[in-house]
């Protein structure tokens, strides 16, 4: 069932304990495509980048049976560029530049042939543009997820109330969710949360796993305990696309399929986290998914 993504698609340069990159590829709806792709061979994506792109990495995304139709490439022009830098922790991390570049004047324009797309995933982006995909779509698809920033809440927040008006479920970390609702309890801050729109809310805490709130439920989904994180960077994009893109293959917007969407989405992220970039969850094989997913299983299973 088709799935559209949106997002950024990016350069990144990123420095952990453990290293230090030059600019790789990156951007949200890199890492969201990719890991939806594992899941549906639907995925259709709408982003801009600059002439500096590779074009190496769209012949990844179409051999992922990504079709990027609506990839707009700028000439002249450079792509989004965010650099990061994480603490001791890896939990947190400094924003160090955005350069918007191409994403300042981006104009989403959805091929005819993604439209009745039945899933959306508006990934990290300017929330004005994310509200334009919504309103250029003729049909609203079934179930609508965005992903956002505090970098977004701190420079476009009333843009942001209006969007989130129009979606179904929000991804945000948990410091996004405190900043977002004015609430430290995470409780009052999805309920604060879910009263603007979304009636669905995935607060990600990193290494300390995921929660999401719909109404007065709440489920928890654990981060698996890794041996070795090499680079968060991207580990909730490819959450968002391991979940979303689970959703498109069954079909199941219910909570308790979402509950299921989670723990693939939480397994998907910590493949990403093992290298730098998109590097890990490039070439991924179903029996390290399915082992994974068992992993996980086993983690919180016990009997009462
Ligand atoms: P995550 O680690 O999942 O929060 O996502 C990191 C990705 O988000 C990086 O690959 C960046 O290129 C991208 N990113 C960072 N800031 C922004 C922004 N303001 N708008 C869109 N994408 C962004």
């Amino acid at each position: 069932m088709s799935l559209l993504v949106v997002g950024s698609v990016a350069f990144d340069a990123i420095e952990t304990p453990f290293g230090k990159t030059d600019k790789i590829v990156g951007g949200a709806a890199s890492y969201i495509s990719l890991a939806a792709s594992y899941f549906t061979k639907s995925t259709n994506l709408v982003a801009v980048v600059g002439e500096d792109f590779p074009q190496e990495f769209v012949q990844h995304l179409n051999k992922h049976g990504v079709d990027t139709t609506g990839l707009q490439v700028k000439q002249g022009e450079k792509s989004f560029f965010w650099s990061g830098k994480y603490h001791t922790d890896m939990n947190s991390r400094d924003t160090l530049v955005t350069e918007l570049n191409v994403l300042a004047n981006f104009d989403p324009i959805i091929p005819e042939a993604y439209q009745n797309c039945e899933y959306l995933m508006l990934g990290n982006l300017t929330p004005k543009i994310q509200q334009t995909v919504l309103e250029r779509l003729h049909k609203r698809p079934k179930l609508v997820v965005l992903d956002t920033m505090n970098f977004w809440m701190e420079i476009a927040l009333d843009d942001l109330k209006e969007t989130l008006k129009m979606v179904d479920v929000l991804t945000i970390n948990d410091e996004e969710a405190r900043l977002l609702s004015g609430e430290y309890s995470l409780v009052k801050a999805a309920a604060k949360i879910q009263a603007m729109g979304p009636k669905y809310l995935i607060i990600k805490k990193g290494e300390n796993g995921a929660l999401l709130f719909h109404g007065t439920e709440v489920f928890f989904a654990p981060a698996l305990p890794l041996e070795e994180v090499f680079d968060p960077t991207g580990a909730g994009d490819t959450f968002a696309g391991g979940f979303i893109g689970y959703i498109a293959k069954t079909g199941d917007i219910s909570f308790e399929g979402m509950k299921n969407a989670i723990i693939y989405g939480s397994a998907m992220a910590s493949f990403c986290v093992e290298k730098f970039g998109t590097e890990r969850i490039i070439d991924l094989s179903e029996t390290e998914l399915n082992a994974r997913v068992h992993a996980f299983k086993n983690l919180v299973n016990f009997s009462l």
